[in-house]
């Protein structure tokens, strides 16, 4: 039987309240070892090994958990007997941690993130059968080669797409620009195709080493969005901003003024779009060729901030940066 390693970082699935029927609770609260107990015939898909990384609302997961979650999944995956990961996570960030990896793990093997939206003491507790199936995706030699994938509500959703877009209700995720990866019953997954972008083991990019990033905030446009911010982000050591802007990634022209002169002091300004779904094209309302401004292409603001992230670890060109926009 296949080896499959779940690392724990918290989140509601692993969240308890007083009862059943009470809107709260307190997120990251049960150990690795009651999740996996409270899952019935798991045992039956992989041998499962626990292990806890990190016990926290995913309100507060941080680049230091991440980078030592990268690091452990790059270290179990080199063994021969671990045939895929599974990392419980709270849905909150859940995207932004399974795009870090998508970029930083290095391997070809399943790595499968799940969460739920009810704590484990909730009527109907969406956490156990969310797990049963991250479990089984992993435990499928199917699943190899498509990078990050996150498994929530019976969806096999890609990193580079997903998106949490319902605050309480169990099917919050979409993967809205271009769809499903596949779908899971019970454990037993369809794949319909692969993520598109490179990811994982075709990825550039290492935290082998990295310990800290440089600053990159992110606004979110709105009308008369005061463009201080954008002078205020780089006093205080922002070495990127990404523009959470109006629709294709517009923002009012005293923004644009303040981000074009930033630019122009070699802050790296990425407009990204605070509608759900759609890309951001270069030079449609805005000139990005005069402003040296940077677009996300797909990814929404939380995700074109990890990229730009790992893309400040070393020196790049601002067309080196732009092209890594179109292939991850
Ligand atoms: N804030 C919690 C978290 O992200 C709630 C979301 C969840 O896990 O569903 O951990």
């Amino acid at each position: 039987m296949v080896k499959v390693v779940v690392l724990a970082t918290g989140g509601t699935i692993a969240g308890v309240g007083a009862s059943g029927t009470q809107p709260g609770y307190s997120s990251g609260e049960m150990s690795i070892e009651d999740m996996i107990a409270a899952v019935p015939n798991i045992e039956n898909l992989a041998h499962i090994q626990g292990e806890q990384i990190a016990n926290v609302g995913s309100q507060d997961m941080s680049f230091a958990i991440m980078i030592r979650l990268a690091c452990r999944i790059n270290e179990l995956l080199q063994s021969e007997d671990v045939s895929g990961v599974v990392i419980t996570h709270g849905t909150d960030t859940m995207e932004e941690t399974a795009y870090f990896l998508n970029l930083t793990v290095k391997s070809t093997k399943p790595v499968v993130m799940t969460g739920s939206m009810r704590p484990s003491t909730a009527i109907s507790a969406d956490g156990p059968l969310n797990l049963y199936n991250a479990v089984g995706v992993a435990a499928d030699p199917d699943t190899a080669k498509r990078g990050v994938l996150v498994v929530v509500n019976d969806r096999i959703h890609g990193a580079h797409a997903l998106t949490k877009t319902n605050t309480t209700s169990v099917e919050t995720f979409l993967s809205p620009i271009n769809g499903l990866v596949g779908t899971v019953i019970y454990g037993s997954a369809t794949y319909f195709r692969a993520p598109f972008r490179k990811h994982t083991y075709t990825s550039e990019f290492s935290v082998d080493g990295a310990t800290r990033f440089k600053r990159v905030d992110i606004f979110h446009a709105c009308a008369d969005m005061p463009a201080d911010l954008i002078d205020c982000s780089i006093s205080q050591g922002a070495r990127g901003i990404v523009i959470a802007g109006h629709g294709n990634g517009n923002m009012n022209k005293a923004c644009l003024a303040a981000a074009k002169s930033a630019a122009a002091k070699h802050i790296v300004i990425v407009r990204s779009s605070s509608v759900a779904s759609g890309t951001v094209g270069r030079n449609v309302e805005v000139d990005d060729d005069a402003g040296q401004f940077i677009v996300s292409d797909e990814l929404n603001p939380v995700k074109a901030r990890i990229l730009l992230m790992l893309a400040l670890l070393k020196d790049r060109s601002l067309e080196e940066i732009q092209e890594l926009y179109f292939t991850y």
